[in-house]
This record gives C-alpha cells, sequence and structure tokens, in this order.
C-alpha cells in the first residue's frame, strides 16, 4: 500500500487542506514552493498510464479541484500544477497525484525552474 494509501484511510497522519469524496488534497511534506499541496485521487492508481475511459470524470474533478484549493491558499493570480509521471520523470510515490506550488513569482518561461 502506498503513502497515500495509508493517509487516504486515516492510518498515516497528513495536514489535509481539502477533502471531498474523490480525493484529497495535502500539504506536501517537502515543500519546494511557499505553497506546495499534492491533490490525491482516493481512488489508486499509479499514474496517468494506469488511467481509462472510466477514469475520465475523476481526472477532469481533480483538475476542477486545483483552482478551488489554488483560490482557498491565496494563488488564484498563478501556480503551477505539476504530475511526475513515472521514475524517469522523478515519480517516488506510486500512487497518481498532481503537485500545485505557488507562492512565489515564477518568472522564467522554462519548465522545471
Ligand atoms: P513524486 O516525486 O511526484 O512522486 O512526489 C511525491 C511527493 O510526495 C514528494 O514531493 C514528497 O515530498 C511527498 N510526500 C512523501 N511522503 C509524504 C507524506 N507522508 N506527506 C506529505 N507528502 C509526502
Amino acid at each position: 500500500m502506498s503513502i497515500f494509501a495509508r493517509i487516504i484511510e486515516g492510518s498515516l497522519p497528513a495536514e489535509k487542506v481539502f477533502e471531498d469524496e474523490h480525493c484529497i488534497v495535502i500539504n506536501d511534506i517537502h515543500p519546494q514552493a511557499p505553497v506546495h499541496v499534492l491533490v490525491i485521487p482516493k481512488k489508486a492508481m499509479t499514474n496517468l498510464n494506469d488511467a481509462t475511459l472510466a477514469d475520465q470524470t475523476l481526472l477532469g474533478h481533480l483538475m476542477l479541484v486545483v483552482p478551488k484549493v489554488a483560490a482557498q491558499l491565496g494563488m488564484a493570480d498563478g501556480y503551477r500544477v505539476i504530475i511526475n509521471n513515472g521514475a524517469a520523470a522523478g515519480q517516488t510515490v506510486f500512487h497518481l497525484h498532481l503537485h500545485v506550488l505557488g507562492g512565489r513569482r515564477y518568472s522564467e518561461q522554462h519548465l522545471g525552474r
């Protein structure tokens, strides 16, 4: 069972900033920005490679939770949304999650800065 599955079931504590029927949003334990949260579906899937047409609504839902939480956390003016999809892309927890980073200016146009 992944770390995130344990957080979802409640056996591992986390700082939850939002929860609904389909997902939780928690503060990242090693923040890479002043605000760094993770949007995590309650349904366990390794990453996007695992998703099927049946997950279409869920994936859309996660994307719609992002601006809602961003506004709640005071970063409606801009933030980054990142998915590290697969080990080669830096994924370390193999339960799909969206990183939402903000609270500072990203002046560079390049990804990864
Ligand atoms: P990724 O490398 O894309 O798989 O991202 C995994 C993220 O989960 C990293 O940014 C970690 O800092 C974060 N993380 C790992 N364990 C925990 C935890 N127990 N609570 C909150 N965030 C965590």
